[in-house]
C-alpha cells in the first residue's frame, strides 16, 4: 500500500505572455499555489491551486482563495489528515479533508490532483486509467482572447486560426456597445468557418442588457454565450429568450449545481473545472450529473500552469459525455517556444516537455500519473519567497 508521507507547498508565479483579463478580475493570472506529495515509497505527485481572490460563485455561494490562504490552509487542515492516507483511495482522501474543513475547493483540489499523479506513477497507469479510461484521444482548444483593444484581439484571432485553432472565445461583459463590435469585427476577420464564443463573467447588469447585447451579436453565429448574467434563475432568464445556448460557469461549481441548472433550464452546457468542485474526483461527478441531464460540458480553467493543465487534460480524456472544446492552455516551456500563440499565456512553465499540439488539438499523454514531468528547476525559479 502506498501512503502519503510529505506534504509541501510552493508558491509561484509565472511571467504572461500578455495581460490576460476579464470581467471582475483585478489580478495578474499565474500567480498559484503548486503541492507536492511523497509516498512511502518515495513517488512523487503534484497539484495546481490556481488561486485567484477575486474569482468565485453567484452571488458569494464559492468565493477566492489566496496563496497565502491555501498554503495556511493545506499545511494547518488538511496535510494533518492527508498524510498517512492511501494514495489511490481517493474517496477517503476526500472524506478525511471535507472531514478536516468544509470549503475551500481549491486548495482540496490541488491535494486530489497530486494524488492521482502519485497513485498513477505508482501502479504505472495514467490518471485517464483511474478515472475509468479515456473517451477521446485528443483535446481540441479553444483559445481565449481577454479583455484586449479590439485590433490587438483581431490580431490574435487571426495568427492562432494560422496555428490551428478552430474555436474562439472572446471576453465581453464590460461594455455592450464595444462586445458586439469586437464580435462583429472577430468573425469578419476570421470568416464564417470558425466557432466563436463570447463570456461575460456574469458582468451584464441584468438579463434584459445581456439578452439585448446577445441578440445583436447572434447574426454573427454565436457557438455559445457563457455566463451572460450572474445567478440560475436570471441565466434561465436569459436562456429562454435567446437562440444561442447558454453555458453556466461560475453558476456550476458541484455536481448539485449541475442538477439546479438542469432543472430550472438556466443552461445547456456546463463549464466543468478540475478545481470548482475540489478535484478530479468530483469533477467527474459533475460530468457524470451532466450527462444524465443531457447537458453537454466542456473543460475550462483559470490559465493555470503546466502542472494543473496536466490534470485538466486527463479530465477532459476522461468524461465520457459529450465534451465541447475546451479552454485548457497549450503549456509550453520556454526552450520550446517558437512564437507560437495559440493556447499559450506565459512566456515559460512548469514542465519539462511541451503539451503536444497539432491540428488545434493536444494530444492527450500516455505515461503514468499525469504522463507529463514537472521541472523542479522551473518551480524554484518561480517560486515567490513572500505571500499575502
Ligand atoms: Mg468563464
Amino acid at each position: 500500500m502506498i501512503t502519503i508521507e510529505r506534504v509541501e507547498t510552493f508558491h509561484v508565479s509565472l511571467p504572461v505572455r500578455r495581460a490576460h483579463k476579464w470581467t471582475g478580475l483585478t489580478e495578474p493570472i499565474g500567480g498559484y499555489v503548486l503541492v507536492k506529495l511523497t509516498g512511502n515509497e518515495g513517488t512523487i505527485g503534484w497539484g495546481e491551486a490556481p488561486v485567484l481572490k477575486d474569482w468565485g460563485g453567484d452571488y458569494g455561494r464559492y468565493y477566492g482563495e489566496t496563496p497565502g490562504m491555501t498554503i495556511q490552509l493545506i499545511h494547518s487542515y488538511l496535510a494533518p489528515v492527508v498524510i498517512g492516507a492511501e494514495a489511490g483511495n481517493i474517496a477517503e482522501l476526500h472524506q478525511r479533508m471535507d472531514g478536516a474543513i468544509k470549503g475551500y475547493p481549491y486548495a482540496k483540489a490541488a491535494l486530489d490532483m497530486a494524488a492521482y499523479d502519485l497513485a498513477g506513477r505508482a501502479i504505472g497507469v495514467p490518471v485517464w486509467m483511474l478515472l475509468g479510461g479515456h473517451a477521446r484521444d485528443s483535446i481540441h482548444v479553444t483559445h481565449s482572447i481577454g479583455l484586449l483593444p479590439i485590433e490587438e484581439a483581431v490580431r490574435e484571432c487571426v495568427q492562432v486560426l494560422s496555428e490551428g485553432i478552430r474555436t474562439i472565445k472572446i471576453k465581453v461583459g464590460v461594455d455592450p456597445q464595444r462586445d458586439i463590435k469586437i464580435v462583429r469585427q472577430v468573425r469578419e476577420a476570421v470568416g464564417p468557418e470558425v466557432d466563436i464564443c463570447v463570456d461575460a463573467n456574469q458582468g451584464y447588469s441584468n438579463p434584459r442588457e445581456a439578452i439585448r447585447t446577445i441578440r445583436s451579436m447572434e447574426s454573427y453565429r454565436l457557438k455559445y454565450v457563457e455566463q451572460p448574467v450572474e445567478g440560475i434563475a436570471r441565466l434561465a432568464e436569459v436562456a429562454r429568450a435567446i437562440d444561442t445556448p447558454v453555458m453556466a460557469d461560475e453558476s456550476a461549481w458541484t455536481a448539485h449545481d449541475v442538477l439546479e441548472i438542469a432543472e430550472r433550464k438556466a443552461a445547456e452546457i456546463v463549464s466543468i473545472y478540475t478545481t470548482k468542485p475540489g478535484g478530479l474526483f468530483r469533477a467527474m461527478e459533475m460530468a457524470a450529473v451532466a450527462r444524465a441531464a443531457g447537458l453537454l460540458c466542456n473543460v475550462n480553467g483559470s490559465v493555470e500552469t503546466g502542472v494543473g493543465n496536466r490534470a485538466n487534460i486527463q479530465l477532459a480524456a476522461a468524461i465520457p459525455g459529450i465534451m465541447l472544446s475546451c479552454v485548457v492552455p497549450v503549456s509550453t516551456p520556454a526552450e520550446a517556444q517558437k512564437g507560437q500563440m495559440a493556447g499559450i499565456y506565459y512566456k515559460d512553465d512548469l514542465i519539462r516537455a511541451p503539451f503536444i499540439f497539432s491540428e488545434g488539438s493536444i494530444k492527450v499523454p500516455e505515461g503514468p500519473g499525469m504522463g507529463m514531468d514537472v521541472d523542479p528547476a522551473k518551480v524554484a525559479r518561480y517560486q515567490v519567497k513572500s505571500h499575502e
